[in-house]
């Protein structure tokens, strides 16, 4: 399927790994320009290049922090200078998660670290871009939540409710510029074999004893499809809600877990 976006450009964040960097390739190879960003300037370099040979298309990196006002600027200007000073046609938000813990762990300060990375930082990006999308009368935008968003995960408290917050934005926002041929919607990942899981992975390792493999066979099997997502199939998704066959969707929370969430809808 022609996804019709080519020459449109997105930004993309941290998407130098995992399912960013799988949203990033399914935008390229759709023909999309790109800005990513990500902390560790080396990898994302890297990235960077590994997607400009692959398919063609301009990708500029932006070394920074997405959580921080500075990082979404240099950002932001890197995506101005990349359209000539238009505005971009496809945001795709994401960052790191929030550590698990206690809900007796948290203090104010954890609170705002996680509000900030996961719904404050979303919010800013979009109040950013959407006036710029709706003006022109199109735009994407996609954000990387989390299926905790739909059925909680006890340890990770700091993340339910940052991305529940986030999602509640959308609910309302997404009504507001559809009018104008701008979407917004959410992707809720459920388990992806990226380094985010790889690292829980040996964690569990570490506390049971058991062997990687055992660790990732029980896990596996508690997934209806009896396997680990891919960031690559993640980003397959991600690109079809940029396309323009995505114009009817509006405000929506697709879970993709491989049917682990069991729920009627
Ligand atoms: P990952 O493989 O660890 O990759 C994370 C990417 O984000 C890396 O490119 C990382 O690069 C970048 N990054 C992290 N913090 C950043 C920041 N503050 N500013 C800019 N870039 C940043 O993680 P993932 O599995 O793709 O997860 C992506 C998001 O989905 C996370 O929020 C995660 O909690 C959520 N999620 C993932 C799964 C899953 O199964 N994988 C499930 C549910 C939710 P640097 O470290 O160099 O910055």
């Amino acid at each position: 399927m022609d996804l019709g976006i080519r020459g449109k450009t997105a930004v993309v964040c941290a998407a130098s790994k995992g399912l960013g960097r799988g949203c990033a390739e399914a935008l390229a190879e759709a023909g999309v320009d790109l800005v990513i960003n990500a902390r560790t300037a080396e990898t994302l370099e890297a990235t960077a290049k590994e997607i400009r040979d692959a398919y063609g298309v301009r990708v500029e990196a932006v070394a920074c922090d997405v959580t921080s006002e500075a990082g979404r600027e240099e950002t932001l200007a890197a995506a101005r200078k990349l359209t000539g000073g238009g505005e971009i046609d496809i945001l795709v938000n994401n960052a790191g998660g929030p550590p698990p813990g206690m809900w007796t762990d948290w203090d104010e300060s954890d609170w705002l670290k996680a509000l900030n990375g996961n719904m404050l930082t979303p919010i800013a990006l979009m109040k950013a871009v959407l006036p710029g999308m709706m003006e022109k009368g199109w735009g994407r935008v996609i954000n990387i939540t989390s299926v905790s968003v739909k059925a909680p995960i006890a340890i990770l408290g700091l993340s339910n409710a940052a991305r529940a917050g986030l999602t509640g934005y959308v609910a309302g926002t997404s009504r507001q510029v559809a009018p104008k041929g701008v979407t917004i919607n959410n992707l809720l990942p459920g388990t992806h074999d990226t380094d985010r899981i790889r690292g829980v992975d040996s964690g569990t390792v570490k506390s049971t004893g058991k062997s990687i493999e055992e660790v990732r066979a029980e896990r596996a099997a508690a997934i209806p499809v009896g396997r680990y997502g891919t960031a690559e199939e993640f980003g397959k998704a991600c690109a079809f809600l940029a396309s323009v066959h995505a114009g009817f969707v509006v405000g929506q929370n697709w879970v993709l877990d491989g049917g682990q969430t069991n729920a009627t809808i």
